[in-house]
C-alpha cells in the first residue's frame, strides 16, 4: 500500500515536475509553478474531458478525475501501469485491440476514438465511444518524454446523436409518406395560401407542387363550391376536424373529380390555429363503383320484380321474405297473402316441400324439383324449383327459390305420352314399321314392327345394316328405290314409293309401301332419313281382285249389251216370218197346201220364241235361286230321248246323223225329267247349231263308278282354247256376228251348267281348237241300278177326243182373248169372252161356264178378286177356274190357290198342256 501510495506520489510529482518543467520553460516563478500547478489540477479536474498523461514508455503518468471515472482507475491505482492496462481500446467493428494509443501518440499527434471507431472498455467492462486526441509531450530541446490523451466519452453524445438521426430519419419517412402518399396532402395558410403539396396532389388535382404552393388554394375548388369551402374555412377557425367529408375538386384541365376530404386545423405553440392540412382522397372509382352498385341493386330489384320467373325468398323458419309479382299472378295471391306466410302452406304435396327445405338447410342447391302449388281459386299448379341457401359466416340468411310454371307444359307432356301411346299402339294396329337411317354413318334403326315385316330376328337396340334392307328388296326394284332416296336425300324432301321385298324367313314375295321424309341438323345437311313400312300385300291383291272384277264386270256388262242385240235380233227374226205368214193364211183364205205349211212354219217360229224367252226366264229364276226341281228316279235314256225327239226337227233339217250309244244296262238318276231334258236339247242344239249341215253328232251315255257321264260330241266349229273357260258364263258366245249366229243367246250352255249343278253333278266342254269339233262332258251322279218303270207320258193324241166345255176367257190383251178363243173353238169348245173384271163376273153370271181362263191384272177388278166373288156365287164352287199369267213363282201359285183357283197356268199358255188339262176335267 505503501509503495502504491509512493508510486502515486511519485507521478503526482512527475506530473507537477512536468508543469512545473512547463511552467519552468515559460519562466515563471515557481511559486507561480506550484499555485499554477494546483490550478492546473484543478483546471484539469474541472474539464468535462479525460485527460490522461503518460511517459515516453507509456506508462501513465496523470489522469484526471473524469479520466478516472472514465476508467475506473485511480490515478495513484493507474500510475505507471501502461495506458493499455488501465483501458483498453477496441475497434468498434472489429472488437480487436487497438495499439496502445499513448505509444502511437508518441510517434505523433492521433485522433481517438469516432474517426478510428474506438471503443474504450473500463475496468468495469463498460464500453464507452470516445473522441479526442493524443499528442506527444516534448521538451523544449524537442525531446519527447512522453504523452498527453484528452478525451471524451460519447455515449452521450452518440445517443443524442442516434437520437438526432432517428428523428431525422423519421422526418424523412414521414417526408416520403407524404410524398409517396396515393392520398393528395396539401398544407394551406389560414389565408388559404397553399404551403405544401405532395405527389398525390400532384396526380389528383394536376399540378406540380412548384406550380401550386403559393397560389391560393381556390385553385382546384371549382365555383360552385367556394361557399362550401367557407363553411370548412370557418369550421376550421374554431379548430374543428372535418373527416370524410365528400365533395367535388377541379383538376388543372378542368374536369371534376369526386373526393372525399380530412380537413385538420394547423395549431402553433400557443394553439392558435395557423393553417390547415387537407387530405383529398380520389374517390371517382368509388363513387362509380357506388353507383355501379346502386345500379345492380335496382337491377336486382328489378329483376326479382320482374322476372318472368316466380321467385321467392325463405327464411331459416320457412316464412316467405319475399315474392315477385310473376310468382303472385301464378297463385293468384295478393303480396299480403303470400309474403309472411309459410312456405309449405302453399304446397299440395307436404313431402316435397319438407324434403326441398331439409336438403337446402343442409346446404345442397336444388334443381328442377317438381312441386304442385295450392292456387288461391283452389287448382293446382305445377311448378319446377329450383333453390339454394344464401349463408353468411355459415348462418342461414334466406333460401333464394325460382319458381317455373310447367302446368301446360305438364299437361301437354302428357298429352304427348298418350299421343305417343296412341301413335305406337296406332302404328301396332296397322302394322306399319319405323325406321332411320344415319346418311352420315350409313347405320339404320328398325322398329320391332320392321324386323316382324322382312322376316328378321329382332335385335334389341333396333341396329341393322343397309345391307339387311338392300338385300331383301327384289333386285328389279332396288335401283329404281335407291334412286328416289337419293333424290330425296338431295332434295331434302320426302317422298313416297312402293317396291317389293322377298321375306327373309319364308322367302315370301310382299310389297311394301314406304314413306320417307329427311331430317337436316343445324347446317342443314341431310343428316337422317326418317321414313314408315306397310306391308299392303294383302291390299295389292285386293286391288288386283278388285281390278279383276271391274274388269269381269265391265266384260259382263259388255256381255249383256251384246246379248240385248243378240236378244233383239233373235226376237226380231221369227216375227217377220209369222207376219208374212199372216197375210198368206188371208190371202189363201186359210185353206189349201200353202195355209197348211205357212201354218207350220208360223207354229215353228212361234215355238223358237217361245223357247228363248223360256230360256230367259229360266235362267232369270235359276240365277235368283227361284227354281225348285221335282226330283224322281228317272231313266236316264228316257230323259236324253225326250230331248233328241224335240231336237229332232232342227237335226233333221240340218240333215246331221246323230249317234246314241247307250249302256247295257239302264241308269237311273234322281232327277227333274223338263229341266234335265232341257240341259241335253241345249247341248244337242248347240251340236247342231255349231255344225256345217251333214254333220256327225254323238250322244253316248257311260257309266263311271258312281256317276254316269254322257257325252255329246260333235264334229263342227269347235271352241278356241281361250274361250272354253268363259263358255258357260252368262251372255257368252264366241262369234258374236249376228249373220253367223245360230239363233242363240248366250245363255243355252250358261242354264246348262245352272241346271246340272242343281243336279248335283258337272259340265266341262272340250274342244282341240276351232273346226276340230267340241266335246261336252256331264256327270251326274247316279243312285241306283234297279228298273225304274218308264215313264207314262200319255199320247197326246187322246186329247182329241174331247167333250165341249163352256169355256170363259177373260184377258185384257184382246189379240190373246182372240187367238185363244180360235183355238179351243176349233178343239170343239163353247167359248165366251170377257175384257175386265167386272165383265168377267157378269159374263159368269150369265153364261155359267164349266171352265173360266181368268187373267190375274185386270181392269176394274183384278183376277183374285173376281175369283172370290165366283166363288161366293151358288154356281161358283163347280167352275173350273184357271189362272192365266206371266208369273210361275211359287208365291204367286200359292197366291192364286188362295183365291180359289183350281189351276196355274204359266203365259204364253202351253196348248199342248191346256188341252190335255180340259180333256182331264171332261174324265
Ligand atoms: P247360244 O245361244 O249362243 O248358243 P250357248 O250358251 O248355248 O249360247 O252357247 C254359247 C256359245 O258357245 C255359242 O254362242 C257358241 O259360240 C259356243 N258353242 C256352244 N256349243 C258349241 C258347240 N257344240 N260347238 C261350237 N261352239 C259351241
Amino acid at each position: 500500500m505503501a509503495e502504491n501510495d509512493d508510486e502515486e506520489q511519485r507521478i503526482r510529482s512527475v506530473a507537477l515536475e512536468n508543469a512545473r518543467q512547463i511552467l519552468t520553460a515559460r519562466n515563471s516563478a515557481e511559486e507561480n509553478v506550484r499555485r499554477q500547478s494546483e490550478w492546473l489540477q484543478i483546471t484539469l479536474d474541472s474539464i468535462g474531458d479525460a485527460v490522461i498523461s503518460t511517459d515516453a514508455e507509456g506508462c501513465v503518468t496523470f489522469m484526471n478525475r473524469v479520466a478516472e471515472n472514465l476508467s475506473g482507475w485511480t490515478q495513484n491505482e493507474a500510475a505507471g501501469h501502461l495506458l493499455d492496462e488501465v483501458f483498453q481500446l477496441i475497434h468498434e467493428l472489429s472488437r480487436q485491440p487497438v495499439e496502445n494509443p499513448a505509444l502511437r501518440a508518441i510517434r505523433g499527434t492521433i485522433i481517438l476514438g469516432r474517426a478510428n471507431q474506438e471503443i474504450l472498455i473500463g475496468r468495469d467492462g463498460v464500453e464507452r465511444p470516445i473522441e479526442g486526441s493524443a499528442a506527444p509531450i516534448k521538451r523544449d530541446e524537442g525531446e519527447i518524454i512522453g504523452c498527453v490523451l484528452v478525451f471524451r466519452d460519447m455515449s452521450d453524445r452518440q445517443r443524442l446523436e442516434q437520437q438526432v438521426q432517428k428523428q431525422l430519419a423519421g422526418a424523412r419517412f414521414l417526408a416520403s409518406i407524404v410524398e409517396s402518399s396515393d392520398d393528395a396532402i396539401v398544407s394551406k395558410s389560414l389565408d388559404g395560401i397553399i404551403q405544401s403539396w405532395n405527389k398525390g396532389a400532384q396526380r389528383l388535382f394536376g399540378y406540380t407542387a412548384e406550380q401550386a404552393i403559393g397560389r391560393h388554394i381556390s385553385l382546384i375548388i371549382p365555383v360552385d363550391r367556394l361557399d362550401e369551402e367557407n363553411r370548412i374555412q370557418s369550421l376550421l377557425r374554431v379548430g374543428e376536424h372535418i373527416e370524410h367529408y365528400e365533395t367535388i375538386r377541379q383538376r388543372s384541365d378542368g374536369q371534376r373529380v369526386d373526393v372525399s376530404l380530412t380537413v385538420s386545423p394547423i395549431l402553433d405553440e400557443d394553439g392558435v390555429v395557423v393553417g390547415a392540412s387537407k387530405i383529398a382522397r380520389d374517390i371517382t372509382d368509388r363513387k362509380r363503383s357506388e353507383a355501379a352498385l346502386r345500379d345492380s341493386e335496382t337491377q336486382l330489384s328489378d329483376f326479382f320484380d320482374n322476372a318472368t320467373v316466380g321467385l321467392h325468398w325463405v327464411g331459416p323458419d320457412g316464412i316467405i321474405l319475399r315474392a315477385n309479382q310473376t310468382e303472385l299472378d301464378l297463385l293468384g295471391y295478393s303480396r299480403e297473402e303470400y309474403v309472411g306466410q309459410p312456405i309449405s302452406k302453399f304446397h299440395a304435396d307436404q313431402s316435397v316441400i319438407g324434403d326441398i327445405l331439409k336438403r337446402l338447410t343442409s346446404g345442397e342447391t336444388i334443381a328442377n324439383v317438381e312441386a304442385p302449388l295450392c292456387c288461391k281459386d283452389g287448382s293446382i299448379r305445377y311448378v319446377l324449383i329450383s333453390s339454394n341457401v344464401l349463408f353468411r359466416n355459415g348462418k342461414f340468411i334466406h333460401s333464394r327459390c325460382f319458381t317455373r310454371d310447367i302446368t301446360d307444359r305438364k299437361f301437354a307432356e302428357e298429352g304427348l305420352k298418350e299421343n305417343e301411346q296412341r301413335m305406337r299402339l296406332a302404328t301396332e294396329a296397322t302394322a306399319v314399321g319405323i325406321w332411320e337411317w344415319n346418311v352420315f354413318t350409313g347405320q339404320v334403326r328398325w322398329d320391332a314392327q320392321m324386323f316382324r315385316i322382312y322376316g328378321v330376328p329382332a335385335k334389341p337396340n333396333g341396329i341393322v345394316d343397309y345391307a339387311d334392307w338392300s338385300s331383301a328388296v327384289l333386285p328389279e326394284d332396288l335401283p329404281r328405290q335407291e334412286e328416289i332416296l337419293q333424290e330425296t336425300i338431295r332434295r331434302l324432301g320426302s317422298s313416297s314409293r312402293e317396291f317389293r321385298i322377298r321375306r327373309v324367313d319364308n322367302r315370301e314375295c310382299r310389297y311394301i309401301q314406304c314413306f320417307e321424309a329427311v331430317r337436316t341438323n343445324s347446317d342443314g345437311v341431310a343428316e337422317w332419313v326418317v321414313g314408315t313400312n306397310l306391308d299392303i300385300t294383302e291390299r295389292k291383291q285386293s286391288e288386283e281382285a278388285l281390278r279383276r272384277l271391274a274388269a269381269d264386270l265391265s266384260d259382263s256388262d259388255r256381255r249383256k249389251d251384246e246379248f240385248l242385240a243378240t236378244l233383239a235380233h233373235e226376237l226380231r227374226n221369227p216375227l217377220a216370218p209369222i207376219r208374212n205368214g199372216l197375210q198368206v193364211l188371208e190371202l189363201t183364205n186359210n185353206c189349201g197346201e200353202e195355209a197348211e205349211q205357212t201354218r207350220k212354219m208360223m207354229e215353228r217360229q212361234l215355238a223358237q220364241m217361245i223357247r228363248l224367252v223360256d230360256d230367259l226366264m229360266d235362267v232369270s229364276r235359276i240365277s235368283t235361286g227361284k227354281v225348285e226341281l221335282q226330283k224322281k228316279s228317272l231313266h236316264l235314256s228316257e230323259v236324253i230321248n225326250s230331248a233328241v225327239e224335240t231336237s229332232r226337227s232342227l237335226l233333221e233339217q240340218m240333215r246331221h246323223e246323230l249317234t246314241i250309244t247307250l249302256p247295257e244296262f239302264p241308269i237311273v238318276v234322281e232327277a227333274d225329267f223338263t229341266r234335265l231334258a232341257q240341259v241335253f236339247l241345249n247341248l244337242l242344239n248347240n251340236a247342231a247349231k255349231y255344225s256345217e249341215p251333214g254333220s256327225q253328232i254323238r250322244i253316248t251315255v257311260e257309266r263311271q263308278a258312281s256317276e254316269v257321264v254322257v257325252l255329246v260330241q260333235d264334229t263342227g266349229v269347235g271352241i278356241a282354247s281361250d274361250q272354253l273357260p268363259r263358255i258357260f258364263d252368262m251372255f257368252s258366245q264366241v262369234d258374236r256376228s249376228l249373220e253367223k249366229s245360230q239363233g242363240g243367246l248366250g245363255i243355252g250352255l250358261s242354264l246348262v251348267r245352272r241346271l246340272v249343278e242343281l243336279h248335283g253333278g258337272s259340265v266341262e266342254a272340250k274342244s282341240e281348237g276351232f273346226g276340230k269339233g267340241s266335246e261336252f262332258v256331264v256327270r251326274l251322279p247316279a243312285i241306283m241300278d234297279t228298273p225304274v218303270p218308264s215313264s207314262e207320258l200319255k199320247d197326246d193324241q187322246q186329247s182329241n177326243l174331247i167333250t165341249p166345255l163352256r169355256v170363259l176367257i177373260v184377258d185384257d190383251n184382246r189379240d190373246s182373248v182372240t187367238t185363244l178363243s180360235m183355238l179351243l173353238n176349233l178343239l170343239g169348245h163353247k167359248i165366251h169372252t170377257a175384257y175386265d173384271g167386272e165383265q168377267a163376273l157378269s159374263a159368269a153370271r150369265e153364261f155359267r161356264p164349266d171352265v173360266i181362263l181368268l187373267d190375274i191384272g185386270l181392269p176394274k177388278l183384278n183376277g183374285y178378286d173376281v175369283c172370290r166373288k165366283i166363288r161366293e156365287q151358288p154356281y161358283g164352287d163347280r167352275v173350273v177356274i184357271i189362272a192365266q199369267t206371266g208369273w210361275g213363282q211359287p208365291e204367286s201359285r200359292q197366291k192364286t190357290s188362295e183365291a180359289g183357283f183350281d189351276h196355274h197356268m204359266v203365259k204364253p199358255l202351253d196348248t199342248n198342256a191346256l188341252q190335255k188339262l180340259l180333256s182331264d176335267l171332261n174324265h
